[in-house]
């Protein structure tokens, strides 16, 4: 007698093997059997006309202070992720102690755009070591598998306290950083994580604090992990420029201490039509990296990086002074403004002004260049931009935005594209033998970019529309690729033994469906919100947490810890 059955399923089991029909028979959260099963279950699932695969992985995820909220592990549960990384880029919410916990969000606020209301609001504070805080994620009620990183912005200001925004660390601050940052991989840390990159910043537009730190401090962190064996490295990189000394130096860095600590290095990769073939550099040095024995792997999308705009969050020219005003106001009443012909003309034409004070970073919008911004009409491409449709129906592509955004009451979304515009680059990156297709920035950026759906993206899109890759190498890119690099023991491939975390989905129908704007965080906080079609059930631990992107009740997730406290 089984715990579940999911009955006459296509299995694509996660290795890149070719399909084959049969049924998964699960008991006590494992795979007990996978094949012609006689045998009775008190559960079962009719998977007829489905494809049964591992649950996906998101390696790169900033769920750190919604796990606290959100149970489910939202919007990546809809879009077949059951386990997910958090902690990345030196982000985390440990170390720290309650009464420094503002000096943390600080750290988060700006550079993963988190409100510090929501996280004031959602989050009891219960730690201040890392050990502690994974203590803290292992009681709460969980719908999807969790590991977490160390980050570095965390541990220094822990360390550091305001010093750590302006200062090199002492010998003292780096003995006890490095002290904290074992016993943090000792009580199961998945690694350690860091940002040297200047899109993260804290809100009065200083550098978030582990972008103070040198590379020895850096080198010195990550040797911990060396010393320890174990532990993953993360990094958003250096700004280098794209050719020239400073990226020869810096590649050159993430080489050396890779192949120095064992420790395997990764980071996130975008291609970028300001220099096309940049991102080769970064694969070669992966490359290079492996040869002389250390381990390098690169985190990629799945589709271009778009900030979305609208008028419900942010466009391009909010900052411009005839426009601040407006933007202040109620939607109704912006709507009102902009069909009123005189203000709209003088708004129309101070949008083509730059936006004054300091750049845009990260995901905020950026001033508009009309080539790279598309109505969002469907979930996937092809898209049309504003240029050409403005072109074609001779108007301003200010008034082409505005026309669309006044059909729906100003609720619309545009796409504004900040890299990975080339797809062939995309696709050639996913198949690249040293790239985890992962990236998805979930939790964080909330009402700037919504990528929880690369996966479906992924599934609907390269799979289905385009048949630029298999669905059994699809799966295998999004789920043993990524739970291999990550440790993630028994997880991310259908095997007899392994953790039943199984999706079931139509392989016709998987699709994301379009993002929206929704105001349940914590304090009333906004956020964007996408949901998937053709996702039957989703089964974590044994247990169905979703049924048709339904929660069922169930909350079978867990604390990953990394090697060194499994049992
Ligand atoms: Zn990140």
């Amino acid at each position: 007698m089984y715990d579940l059955i999911i009955r006459n399923g296509t299995i694509v089991d996660g290795s890149g093997m070719p399909r084959y029909r049969g049924d998964v028979g699960i008991e006590g959260g494992k795979i007990a059997a996978i094949g012609k099963l006689r045998e009775s279950s008190r559960e079962t699932i009719d998977a007829d006309g489905h494809i049964v695969s591992p649950g996906l992985v998101d390696a790169h995820t900033h769920m750190d202070a919604q796990v606290f909220w959100d149970a489910l592990g939202s919007c990546s549960c809809w879009h077949g992720v059951t386990s997910v990384v958090m902690g990345n880029c030196g982000f985390s919410l440990a170390p720290c102690g309650e009464k420094d916990k503002l000096l943390v969000m600080r750290n988060l606020e700006r550079a993963e755009d988190i409100s510090p209301e929501a996280m004031q609001a959602g989050i009891k504070w219960s730690w201040t070591t890392f050990a502690q805080y994974l203590d803290a994620v292992d009681r709460l009620p969980k719908g999807i598998n969790y590991a977490a990183y160390m980050g570095h912005s965390a541990l220094r200001t822990y360390v550091m306290g305001e010093r750590a925004f302006d200062e090199e660390a002492t010998t003292e601050d780096l003995q006890l950083m490095r002290d904290e940052l074992r016993d943090g991989i000792r009580a199961g840390a998945i690694g350690f994580t860091t940002s040297r990159t200047t899109n993260h910043q804290t809100p009065d537009g200083r550098p978030v604090a582990s972008r103070i730190a040198n590379w020895d401090e850096v080198r010195q962190l990550v040797g911990v992990m060396g010393e320890l064996g174990a532990g993953i490295f993360e990094i958003a990189g250096e700004n280098t420029g794209f050719e020239g000394p400073r990226l020869d130096d810096y590649l050159g860095r993430l080489k050396s201490l890779a192949v120095e600590s064992s420790v395997p290095v990764t980071f996130g990769m975008f291609s970028s039509r300001r220099a096309p073939n940049f991102w080769r550099r970064y694969f070669e040095t992966a490359d290079e990296t492996a040869a002389a024995g250390g381990r390098m792997f690169v985190q990629v999308h799945s589709r271009s990086l778009n900030v979305l705009l609208s008028f419900e969050t942010n466009m391009p020219f909010d900052r411009v002074p005839a426009w601040r005003e407006i933007r202040k106001l109620p939607l109704a009443e912006q709507e009102a403004s902009l069909r009123n012909p005189e203000i709209r003309r003088k708004l129309v034409q101070a949008a083509s002004e730059r936006s004054p004070g300091e750049r845009a970073v990260g995901a905020e919008a950026r001033d508009a260049n009309y080539n790279w911004i598309f109505p969002l009409d469907r979930p996937t491409p092809p898209y049309r931009s504003i240029a050409e449709i403005a072109a074609a129906e001779g108007k301003d592509p200010v008034d082409v935005m505005i026309d669309l955004a006044l059909e729906k009451n100003l609720k619309k979304f545009f796409m504004q594209t900040l890299v990975n515009e080339n797809q062939d680059h995309v696709l050639e990156m996913m198949k690249h033998p040293r790239s985890v297709v992962t990236f998805s920035d979930s939790g964080a950026h909330v009402s700037q970019i919504m990528d929880s759906s690369l996966q479906t993206h992924v599934l609907s899109h390269w799979v289905r529309e385009k048949e630029a890759l298999t669905l059994e190498q699809a799966i295998r890119l999004l789920s043993f690729v990524p739970a291999y690099h990550w440790g993630l023991k028994g997880r991310g491939l259908l095997r007899e033994g392994n953790f039943a975390d199984v999706i079931i989905f139509d392989p016709e129908k998987i699709n994301p469906q379009l993002p929206e704007l929704t105001y349940d965080l914590p304090a009333g906080a906004r956020r964007l919100k996408q949901k998937s079609d053709g996702l039957l059930a989703t089964v974590v631990n044994g247990q169905v947490v979703l049924r048709k992107n339904e929660h069922t009740g169930a909350l079978p997730g867990k604390l990953l810890r990394g090697p060194l406290a499994q049992a």
